[in-house]
């Protein structure tokens, strides 16, 4: 006996027609149940519209249509139910997705301050330079005495300088310029034989990075802590042209291969003769600008070539051996890099502005 679509009311026979392309683009539990309401939900579905028109049905009509409505119950049932089966084991097997990306978790980074003073000392690293360090609390033998600094010197006062009250001889380093003392005063030991550390080496370049003190009223420009990095050259005949050589090499390093030097005369106690090394400003190009104050040159570090009494006071020859010494401060170079007015941003960690300081390196 063959089924008698013609018996269903038209809206339900067209309903029907669209019945699978429904089923399968259901997506969700929500939308199969929507289907079942439609279909075959005890109010006013479709199949509740068919079972009251077989109430009204002829006689004759009667056994057609109620296995017609037996068919289209047993197929909507069937569908649906399996329709709902593939999609709970879809969302099952779709939790746990292993092609996903893993959620990106906040990474932290070197302080930009730390970073540069990493490039500072690659740098000098390829000049074959290696890193000296020394200790912050420090002797004023070796932070003033022996860096030829005289006993009236202003940097030694204590409106200047931290000394500590139970230790009064002691303070805490007002540059890194002590290692230097240090490093010379090693040196200067000899073996069995007589020899010098010095002499067997033939000479020595050293890195002291690090961080120094010094009684400064926190403003944009200066803070009681800050770092430097000293660098240190000993060796036979060393002059100001091995001096300027490796400086102006290290600037256009550190700034860019265009970064124009300029050397003027300056006076540090520990060198003779002294200098102040200025860069063309990397930002107005030598125009004239706000960091530069308009002069289109910026002073980024004391250099010259050692004083013989630091040599002599740490016991070498200065009559056989000279060298140079240079010293500039990080947080410096890196405002001048990030062109940050205010150096208290690099110290008071605002994730903001660290962030955005990724151009220093
Ligand atoms: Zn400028």
């Amino acid at each position: 006996m063959s089924l008698r679509f013609d018996l269903l009311p038209p809206t339900i026979a067209e309903a029907h027609q669209h019945f699978e392309a429904w089923v399968s683009a259901a997506q969700d539990v929500n939308d199969i149940n929507r289907l079942k309401g439609v279909f075959i939900g005890r109010k006013a579905s479709h199949l509740t519209l068919l079972t009251d028109l077989l109430k009204q049905t002829p006689k004759e009509s009667k056994a057609d249509l109620g296995a017609l409505i037996n068919h289209l119950k047993m197929t909507w049932e069937t569908a649906l139910s399996l329709r709902l089966e593939q999609l709970v084991s879809a969302s099952a097997s779709s939790s746990v997705d292993l092609t996903l990306t893993p959620p990106v978790l906040p990474q932290g980074a070197v302080h930009p301050i730390q970073r540069l003073e990493v490039h500072i000392v690659s740098v000098f690293r390829t000049l074959g330079y290696h890193v000296e360090e020394g200790p912050e609390v420090e002797t004023e033998e070796h932070n003033f005495d022996g860096l030829n600094i005289a006993p009236n010197h202003p940097a030694r006062r204590s409106s200047d300088t931290f000394y500590f009250e139970a230790h009064p001889h002691l303070l805490l380093r007002t540059h890194t310029s002590p290692v230097q003392v240090r490093v010379l005063k090693r040196l200067s030991q000899k073996n069995s034989q007589g020899v010098s550390l010095l002499e067997s080496l033939g000479g020595i370049r050293f890195l002291s990075p690090g961080r120094v003190y010094r009684k400064d009223e926190i403003d944009p420009t200066h803070s009681p802590m800050f770092h430097q990095v000293e660098g240190m050259l000993i060796g036979k005949n060393i002059g100001l042209q091995h001096l300027k050589g490796t400086l102006s090499y290290a600037m256009k390093a550190l700034l860019g291969a265009d970064t124009e030097v300029r050397f003027r005369p300056g006076y540090f106690p520990f060198v003779e003769p002294g200098c102040e090394v200025d860069v063309k400003c990397p930002l107005c190009k030598g125009q004239g600008c706000r960091v530069c104050k308009s002069s289109g040159w910026i002073e980024i570090l004391g250099a010259g070539l050692v004083h013989p009494h630091v040599l002599s006071h740490a016991g070498i020859d200065s009559t056989a051996w000279s060298g140079f010494a240079f010293g500039m401060g990080i947080e410096r170079i890196a405002m001048i890099i990030s062109e940050c007015p205010d150096l208290r941003l690099f110290f008071e960690n605002d994730l903001r502005f660290l962030q955005s300081m990724r151009e220093v390196r």
